[in-house]
């Protein structure tokens, strides 16, 4: 491929925040995009609506990405041949104001000189939208004299034309999409304060730093006739665009709603999940390989990455894949790197080497690393024994009596219980249930023998006699 045909991604979050899980997958999918061919992947900071920005928020966002192995090519921090790329550092550089001028001159903008508004008024205007034309742009070059002689400072709208048709083939749902112009608003390009709005800077930095594929979230797509528009009057060509499929909520009703879910990346990170299981989880939210593999590390996802994957339904966000995507990427830690992350959850009376032995024992049924207090809570104190355990107790006095003969290593309990059930024609699944539940007062546990033998012979037996 020649410099002129790489693939350059970019991801462009507004610092209003935490990092949302479906910014995540948006980030994912355009640094596999870029990465896959051999291209960049660019961070871009879109901070020009500075009364949204959250203090903090856009060192969060470098912080998140690389928590997840997401580093970019150019950007903030790292710096590239077509910065800054932080928007609002960008304004002294004079090409926003000079593309909306050139609108201007070319009769594609026009001066507007209305007061802003509020937050209410513009979602109301929204809900009820009959008007897409702003009054200030029948101004007469006289009118619009007086006003600037007089102090007032302009904004500069997009002047859309009436009657006319624009379209785009999204490259994410493989769909053409045209609207009638009729319908897209007079856009603010430039504010009366010199800073663009997103509808001019993404147009203008896109170009700028010469971005062959945009992806990004559904809810931008409304915005593309707008972007069209001004792509199409600046004389410029247009990238291609992918709005991505909206995430749904976990009963596939409606878009992912913060109300009732965990939608901040940061808080699933402090929460325990491991960077990797988070992100295989939200590449899979849309984007499926041809063989159905679904564990993937980033370079494999990177490597196998086909944008004929993208699915155009709405996935649904179901956390039990999560948990189980979790659950993998723990398996795949060594028993030591397990160890460093669980030795503060449990009491600090337990010594580290008895945490160290039930480790191996609690890893293949651990979703998330706090499940080994729940697992193997038992294996340092006798439990609470639920009223309705629902034991077999005529079991019991059997298992004393072979557990107390026994010797305490692996084997020797082993053959002795299956002595014992084979003598005794028990019902061997019925019977090893209620030693599990009488040891551990609970069902699920690590493997029972490895569990009793760390509790010690003296401690089960007087576990197993407080229930005759
Ligand atoms: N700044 C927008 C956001 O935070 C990104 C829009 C885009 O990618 O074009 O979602």
């Amino acid at each position: 491929m020649d410099s002129t045909h790489v693939v350059r991604t970019r991801f462009a979050p507004s610092p209003t925040g935490s990092l949302h899980i479906g910014g995540l997958r948006t980030a994912a999918y355009a640094y596999a995009l870029a990465r896959h061919s051999d291209g960049k992947f660019i961070l871009r900071i879109e901070d020009t609506d500075q009364k949204r920005e959250v203090a903090g928020s856009t060192e969060q966002i470098y912080s998140t990405l690389r928590a997840f192995g997401l580093d970019w090519d150019e950007g903030p921090e790292v710096g590239g041949d077509f910065g800054p790329y932080i928007q609002s550092e960008r304004v002294s550089l004079g090409s926003y104001k000079k593309a909306a001028e050139k609108l201007l001159q070319e009769g594609r903008a026009f001066y507007c000189f209305c007061k802003p508004k509020s937050k209410e008024e513009i979602k109301s205007e929204r809900q009820f939208k009959i008007e897409f034309r702003d009054p200030c742009r029948h101004l007469t070059p006289e009118e619009i004299e007086a006003k600037i002689t007089a102090g007032e400072k302009p904004a500069i709208r997009l002047k859309t034309p009436d009657g006319e048709t624009i379209s785009y083939t999204d490259y994410v749902l493989g769909k053409t999409t045209t609207w009638k112009t009729d319908i897209v608003d007079d856009a603010m390009l430039l504010k009366s304060d010199g800073f663009p709005t997103y509808h001019l800077a993404v147009v203008v930095d896109d170009t700028e730093m010469k971005i062959t594929h945009v992806l990004r979230g559904h809810d931008w797509q409304p915005s593309t006739p707008i972007h069209l528009l001004v792509y199409k009057f600046l004389g410029l060509p247009v990238p291609e665009i992918g709005h991505l499929t909206d995430i749904l909520n976990p009963d596939g009703k409606g878009k992912l709603s913060k109300r009732n879910n965990n939608v901040s990346c940061e808080q699933y990170l402090a929460d325990g999940y491991l960077p990797e299981a988070i992100l295989n989880f939200v590449l899979l939210l849309g984007w499926a390989p041809k063989d159905n593999q679904d564990l993937f590390t980033l370079s494999e996802f990177v490597e196998k990455f086909d944008p004929k994957g993208f699915q155009k339904s709405n996935p649904r966000f179901d956390i039990a894949k999560l948990d189980w995507l979790n659950g993998q990427f723990l398996k795949r830690q060594s028993d030591e790197e397990i160890f460093s992350h669980v030795k503060s959850l449990f009491d600090p009376q337990i010594p580290a080497e008895k945490i160290k032995q039930v480790i191996p024992l609690a890893k293949e049924r651990m979703h998330r690393y706090g499940d080994i207090l729940s697992l193997t809570g038992f294996i340092f104190s006798t439990p609470q024994y639920p009223a309705d355990l629902g034991i077999n107790k005529d079991y019991l006095p059997d298992i004393i009596n072979s557990l107390s003969t026994s010797d305490w290593d692996k084997v020797s309990i082993e053959t002795s219980l299956n002595e014992l059930t084979k003598a005794k024609n028990y019902n061997r699944s019925d019977f090893f249930m209620t030693l599990r539940l009488a040891v551990a007062g609970q069902k699920v546990t690590p493997p029972l023998t490895e569990s009793m033998i760390i509790i010690g012979k003296d401690e089960i037996i007087s576990r197993l006699k407080s229930l005759t």
